[in-house]
């Protein structure tokens, strides 16, 4: 099944055209694994999937409804999408209110399985911390499991584990693949590590100057499979 389908979108800055999609299918279920280089418009594209920032032209069809710039989802529908930004935006309170803020906001209960989440995330001693004092790898880990705490149906990773050392970027992409698993959820991850790329996507593209190469086969993509 689609989650998405865009086609022919659009999108500009001062008329510079920073994003042309013709057509994006992500499927529920993948990982769709986006690389190119600074300034391709891939966190453009993730603003775009999460309904954050509007297209100039053409629809995106999400969860089987279509949108364009001037038919935008309900509050209710952009919430089944979160994006884990790369800097992310933490509230000043503790980490734990951080973490539990999105199940607050949608009356969700809260149990064992959010002290799970920051158990494997490393995150127990730091629970009481305001949040506006963690270093930038802290904070990745912080936005991740606040992410992953109310179950969205997608999941959007601008660099999850830019700011992070390697013992902790196995953790990160353990639970990424295990949350796809356990609950069917869609995924996309924006990375200039094209090994994270091939180690947890089932589908990769490539944007560069704002258009999209999709490769068939990810073992074409990389000259070492
Ligand atoms: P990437 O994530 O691949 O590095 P971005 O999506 O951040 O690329 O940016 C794509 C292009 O759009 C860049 O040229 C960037 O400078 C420009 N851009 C992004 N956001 C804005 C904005 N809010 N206003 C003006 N230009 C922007
Ligand atoms: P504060 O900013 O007030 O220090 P905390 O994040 O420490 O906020 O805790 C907020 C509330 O959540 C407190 O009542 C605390 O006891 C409770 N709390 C903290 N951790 C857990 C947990 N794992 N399960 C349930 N409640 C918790």
């Amino acid at each position: 099944t689609n989650v998405y389908n865009l086609k022919h979108i659009s999108k500009s800055y001062n008329d510079k055209t920073v994003l042309d999609i013709d057509n994006l299918t992500i499927r529920r279920g993948e990982i769709l694994g986006l690389v190119g280089p600074s300034g391709a418009g891939k966190s453009t594209l993730l603003r775009i999937l999460n309904f954050i920032e509007h297209t100039d032209t053409g629809k995106i069809n999400f969860l089987d409804k279509t949108y364009t710039k001037n038919k935008l989802p309900d509050l209710d529908i952009r919430r089944k999408v979160t994006t884990v930004f790369q800097r992310p935006y933490l509230m000043t309170s503790s980490v734990y209110q951080n973490i539990i803020y999105p199940l607050k906001i949608r009356n969700q209960s809260y149990d064992h399985e959010v002290d799970e989440i920051i158990e494997k995330l490393g995150l127990t001693q730091l629970k009481h911390k305001r949040a506006d004092k963690l270093s930038g790898g802290e904070a990745q880990r912080v936005a991740l499991a606040r992410a992953l705490v109310f179950k969205p149906e997608v999941i959007l990773l601008d660099e999850p584990t830019s700011n992070l050392d390697p013992a902790n970027v196995k953790i990160i992409e353990d639970m990424i693949e295990d949350y796809r698993t356990k609950l069917n959820a869609t995924i996309v991850i924006v990375t200039h590590n094209v090994f994270q790329a091939k180690r947890l996507a089932t589908k990769v593209s490539l944007l560069y100057k704002g258009k999209l190469i999709e490769v068939n086969d990810k073992k074409d993509f990389f000259i070492n499979p």
